[in-house]
């Protein structure tokens, strides 16, 4: 059948590669699986830029696995599918996130949230498959994936800006919905990078009361008009005093370490600090911060698969979307650099015809 591909030299891939951690991206090739049943080979269009990336690559969160292939923020289209494939045809607009199988079997799988998978969740990249090979992620033209981690793009999405919201939009969405950002809840967003300013247009469109507490006051014009309906800067320290006990929910998106006791001073009674930020170093707090306000600690990791074609399907009808600066392949390098110096606005995004 024209639409199988079991042609070997299909499955060879143009990639983006770190040889070592900390070492400069490199041009390669490598060879996908060839597709099993339940398969589907997509063309990478579009891969965002996580954070994320950057701290696997430089192998701050250790055991990093080289040669690298990262990008967990997938936009393409399906060039083929395997003899079993029933959700997928070939031409759809898919995207794939952060994970690419999980055991299918377990509470956490049978419930939709993947992500959290008892025998482990299995990473687009920097991990090891059930198979025992190393997964390559989105810095590259093709990937085969099966079809039950693969989600629909929305028409009304363009690829482009469909890419970050496979894990900066899913990370962000998940949080505000479980913490139940509404109606009545005052929300602050800390940290307006990549994920910040998705979760700030995810807490208005939900109906939240949003603030936004940022650095400095240079993002401030930008963050009214995703919908913050307040904006603080962070080294401003009468910020403090001015916002102590107002906040139901802090989504903490910032990628180094906070003086979380001062964050925790913001919590109303009751009210929960929600870490997605994953610095390498650990965090340190007073439990006093906590007791005194009968206040919660949480973290949230992405989101699972059904939830993150909700939340595609959210962005779609409420016009939410990232802001974008689209790069060429021999453009990474600096744009990590940029990364690091907070300087994008808001997220870099690979245009990967140009591997
Ligand atoms: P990003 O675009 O670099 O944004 C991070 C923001 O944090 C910056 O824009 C900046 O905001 C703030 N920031 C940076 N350095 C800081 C410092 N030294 N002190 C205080 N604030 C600082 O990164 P991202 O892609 O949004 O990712 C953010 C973090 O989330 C990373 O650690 C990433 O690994 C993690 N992450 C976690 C998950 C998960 O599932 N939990 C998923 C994806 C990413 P201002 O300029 O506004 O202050
Ligand atoms: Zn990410």
């Amino acid at each position: 059948m024209s639409l199988m591909c079991n042609n070997h030299k299909n499955l060879m891939t143009r990639v983006l590669s770190v040889p070592s951690a900390k070492a400069p991206f490199e041009q390669t090739t490598i060879e996908r699986r060839e597709l099993r049943p339940h398969d589907v080979l997509i063309d990478i269009k579009f891969s965002g830029i996580c954070h994320s990336d950057i701290h696997s690559a430089h192998g701050e969160w250790g055991g990093g696995i080289f040669p690298m292939v990262p990008g967990h923020e997938i936009a393409g289209v399906v060039a083929a599918v395997g003899t079993e494939v029933t959700k997928f045809a070939v031409g759809d607009r898919v995207g794939i996130g952060c994970f690419v199988d999980s055991c299918g079997e377990c509470e956490y799988c049978l419930s939709g949230e993947e992500q959290y998978c008892t025998k482990g969740v299995i990473a687009t990249y920097n991990a090891l498959d059930y198979d025992g090979n190393p997964t390559y992620g989105g810095y590259s033209q093709k990937i085969v994936v099966t079809e039950g981690f693969v989600v629909r793009i929305p028409d009304g999405l363009d690829l482009d800006v469909a890419s970050p919201l496979l894990c900066a939009g899913i990370t962000t969405y998940s949080p505000l919905k479980h913490w139940n950002a509404g109606p009545g809840k005052k929300v602050a967003i800390v940290g307006m990078g990549g994920l910040g300013h998705l979760a700030i247009q995810y807490a208005h469109a939900m109906g939240a009361e949003v603030t936004v507490l940022s650095r400095s006051l240079n993002k401030k014009s930008e963050a009214l008009s995703f919908g913050a309906d307040h904006y603080f800067a962070t080294n401003d320290p009468a910020t403090f005093t001015t916002l102590a006990g107002r906040f139901d929910l802090i989504l903490n998106t910032v990628s180094a370490n906070l003086d979380v006791d001062a964050y925790l001073s913001l919590l109303r009674v009751d009210g929960t600090l929600v870490n997605v930020g994953a610095p390498a170093e650990s965090d340190q707090y007073n439990v006093f911060s906590l007791i005194m306000g009968r206040r919660s600690i949480a973290g949230s990791l992405v989101g699972g698969i059904r939830e993150t074609q909700e939340m595609l399907d959210f962005s779609a009808q409420h016009g939410i979307a990232p802001k974008i600066e689209v790069i060429r392949a021999d453009q990474v390098d600096e744009a990590y650099e940029r990364v690091l110096r907070s300087d994008v606005r808001y997220r870099f995004v690979i245009d990967v015809s140009t591997l």
